[in-house]
């Protein structure tokens, strides 16, 4: 057990969502200190711990061997000491709701890439939740370039999950980071390879085909981009991604259906979110600019260009920063409103 005062990290920092705890729990675990989280998600409307938070908690506290105060749903104040180095293992867990299983991946991934072994990671819950990366994000955007980084991952889905029903799986697969390398994104982005994956999950294959009649009505994009994937389990649901492959990095954009908008205005918000990322033309979007920053932080570092910074990235670089001072910086990419995000790596090529 660790004996050194906690790092305090006030919830309501910047965005004050469940990135500022995630963020913090993450770093806590890979680096050995402990944190205490006060005002935990005091930025929204309904603050405190939900269960996809406290699945988090529970997570780094089972790879670490470490305590937790403070993790009962609601609660607004959660302390968590490490007992010791992260540890490769087979691990289980279940949000015990449509929670997101991603945003649990995505948090106790970093500390397992310094664990000794490879771990298996099986999460359940929901796995395309509105306000978190979807599976495809994961898997065609995130973790490609933690590839390039250095890292050995995978990614597995084992059953689609979907707000409010939840019933989701997916599993993970890490082997550390022998050698972890330096990565730039920074080529503008030139004739991306484009593909749509519509998953419609036990609702009519219609909402499919309007939805992206009325993408490619906007977009000029042939059908020959198209995917749709049917797919039939517990509760339903609905998901747009479109997956944009540069040379350096995927962008994955996302548009969620849900049963008060029409799919024509589903298939039309992606759309513009298209238009929006191919106008600036940056490599990096703006959701993969927030998730890259912090293992890249505790890997060899790197740098990449996106477009301007949003709430969430700029929180996460002020949360790095307590547990990692300097490790992020930014400046002018010379190009529009475009900005070159420089992270300074704990680990470096051996
Ligand atoms: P928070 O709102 O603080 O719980 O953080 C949500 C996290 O999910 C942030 O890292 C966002 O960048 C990420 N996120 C939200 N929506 C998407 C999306 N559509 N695609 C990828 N990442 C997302």
């Amino acid at each position: 057990m660790t004996t050194t005062s906690p790092i305090e990290i006030d919830g309501r920092t910047g965005e004050g969502g469940g990135q500022v705890l995630r963020t913090s729990l993450s770093l806590a675990a890979a680096l050995g200190v402990p944190v205490r989280v006060t005002n935990v998600r005091g930025g929204r409307r309904k603050p405190g711990l939900l269960r996809q938070h406290r699945s988090c908690a529970r997570a780094v506290a089972e790879i670490t061997g470490g305590r937790l105060e403070g993790d009962a749903l609601g609660s607004s104040e959660l302390t968590f000491a490490p007992g010791g180095p992260p540890v490769a293992g087979d691990y289980e867990f279940a949000i015990g709701s449509a929670g997101s299983t991603m945003l649990v991946l995505q948090t106790v991934l970093p500390p397992l890439l310094l664990a000794s072994g490879p771990s298996r990671v099986t999460v359940r819950g929901g796995t395309h939740n509105p306000s978190a990366p979807p599976f495809e994000a994961i898997a065609h955007a995130f973790l490609p370039v933690l590839r390039r980084a250095g890292a050995e991952v995978e990614i597995e889905l084992v059953a689609p999950g979907f707000a409010p029903a939840g019933g989701g799986e997916v599993r993970l697969h890490v082997r550390p980071a022998a050698a972890p390398t330096p990565v730039a994104i920074e080529r503008p982005l030139d004739k991306p390879r484009r593909r749509v994956v519509v998953r419609v999950h036990g609702i009519p294959d219609t909402v499919a085909e309007r939805e992206w009649i009325a993408f490619a009505k906007k977009t000029d994009w042939p059908r020959s981009c198209l995917d749709v994937v049917r797919t039939e389990g517990v509760g339903g649901g609905n998901a747009m991604v479109a997956l944009l492959e540069g040379d350096e990095a995927t962008a994955a954009l996302t548009s969620f259906g849900s049963p008060a908008l029409s799919s024509e205005r589903v298939g039309g918000v992606l759309a513009r979110s298209v238009q929006r990322f191919l106008k600036a033309g940056a490599p990096v979007d703006a959701q993969l600019a927030d998730q890259l920053m912090l293992p890249l932080a505790l890997l060899a570092g790197g740098r990449f260009v996106t477009g301007p910074l949003s709430r969430h990235a700029a929180t996460n670089a002020e949360v790095i920063d307590r547990f990692l001072p300097g490790a992020v910086s930014m400046g002018d990419a010379g190009a529009g409103r475009n900005l070159r995000v420089t992270v300074r790596g704990a680990r470096k090529d051996p």
